[in-house]
């Protein structure tokens, strides 16, 4: 096998032009500081080229609003203001990037375009190993017609058209030359005024998460296809637990400890309710059953306090990104009388899991005198657990 003498590789940086005033679409602001997810609109584009280990730094072009939303911003990343138009803000960049190699990468990037991930800039990086410019494009899947005065024209071939998207990847010498050839003329991409400048401009598979935010309604749209918590599922889950009632032992029911003259028997503090949540919650998530997770031959668990269990279930849900929807127990007993306790249990479990007081419910029943319930031989409880969880 012969090895090859690679060249170094070209330091990448991206320009994420987050310049726009524009509030059409009834926006309150400039569209990309919109709040998307739990961040402003630009933050996604911003972190997605921080997290690439293959971008070592960018240019921030924005105006003081935008740069005070992201401030501090992340290692090797700096600032330029805005130009007049698009091309403008461009060239800030690229003042910006003086001391930069031609032979680098750069990715130009609008910023109202938040989807973007590591697989399209992979594909980027990819192309310019045989290019100096190479966009993304999706192919067009309406058919697309000619309309003059309301009336439809002949149909285009679709076949030969595509929807172009950013980042654009140029070699940072050949955008510079197209910039400076482009003087006074206008262009609404980058990749326009490489390709005017004769350059080729090679095309790679874009994505349909780089959808661009326009209108008001792409928020909808962008808050499917990035999964941002409007796509959540809803999972049920129930628990059943029985424990024996025994004489001279502590009772624990729902995390709290009850006055009587019998407490539960089991290898834990033996809290039937928590117990049953705990399955219940354990059951929305398809996550086994609590003896899978607290063998009762574990030794460690020998008289655990209950509420470790619960925690434990909560804490699944959160690291599978979902929440408590509302939780209903019910606590099947002779004696001793619950509903005296019933606002104690509701508020121990809502504290228990961090959650407010509102999505819990505690009731209580007797079974009249019958079965093993009725004749006070042990209590049963029984929980439901409704959790949103994020699709997929
Ligand atoms: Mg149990």
């Amino acid at each position: 096998m012969i090895e090859s003498v690679s060249s170094p590789v070209p330091r990448v940086a991206a320009i994420l032009l987050a310049g726009g005033t524009g509030k059409r679409a009834g926006f309150e602001q400039p569209k990309q500081l919109e709040w998307l997810g739990g961040k402003p609109v630009l933050c996604w584009s911003l972190e997605a080229f921080d997290a690439h280990p293959a971008v070592s730094g960018g240019v921030l072009v924005g105006n003081g609003d935008v740069k005070a939303a992201v401030a501090p911003l992340p290692d090797g990343w700096i600032s330029a203001d805005p130009g007049a138009e698009r091309q403008d803000s461009v060239a800030n960049a690229l003042a910006a990037l003086a001391d930069w190699e031609d032979d680098a990468i750069v990715l130009v990037h609008d910023a109202a375009r938040p989807g973007v991930g590591p697989v399209v800039i992979d594909r980027l990086l990819a192309a310019l190993s045989h290019a100096d410019a190479a966009i993304p494009t999706l192919p067009v899947p309406d058919t697309l017609v000619e309309q003059a005065d309301s009336a439809a024209g002949d149909v285009m071939g679709r076949e030969r058209l595509a929807r172009v998207q950013t980042p654009q990847a140029f070699r940072l010498g050949a955008l510079r030359r197209a910039h400076a050839a482009a003087a006074g003329a206008s262009a609404t991409d980058d990749a326009q005024l490489v390709r005017q400048s004769g350059t080729a401009v090679a095309t790679v598979a874009g994505d349909a998460r780089l959808h661009k935010l326009t209108y008001a309604e792409d928020m909808a749209i962008l808050s499917g296809l990035l999964g941002t918590g409007a796509m959540m599922r809803t999972a049920v889950g129930m628990g059943y637990d029985v424990h024996r009632l025994v004489e001279g032992k502590p009772l624990w029911i729902g995390g709290i400890e009850i006055a009587h003259s019998h407490g539960l028997e089991g290898h834990s503090d033996a809290d039937v309710g928590l117990h049953a949540l705990t399955d219940a919650i354990l059951g929305a998530l398809g996550d086994g059953d609590i003896g899978d997770h607290f063998p009762p031959t574990d030794p460690q668990w020998r008289g655990a306090a209950s509420h470790r269990f619960l925690s434990f279930a909560g804490d699944r849900i959160a690291a599978n990104g979902g929440r408590i929807a509302h939780l209903d127990l019910t606590i099947i007993a002779e004696a001793p009388k619950i509903g005296p306790h019933r606002v104690a249990i509701r508020e121990r479990i809502a504290e228990i899991l961090a959650i407010p007081v509102g999505r819990v419910s505690v009731k209580a029943t007797t079974t009249e005198r019958l079965g093993f319930t009725g004749r006070r031989e042990g209590i049963s409880a029984q929980a439901v657990a409704t959790i949103q969880l994020p699709e997929n």
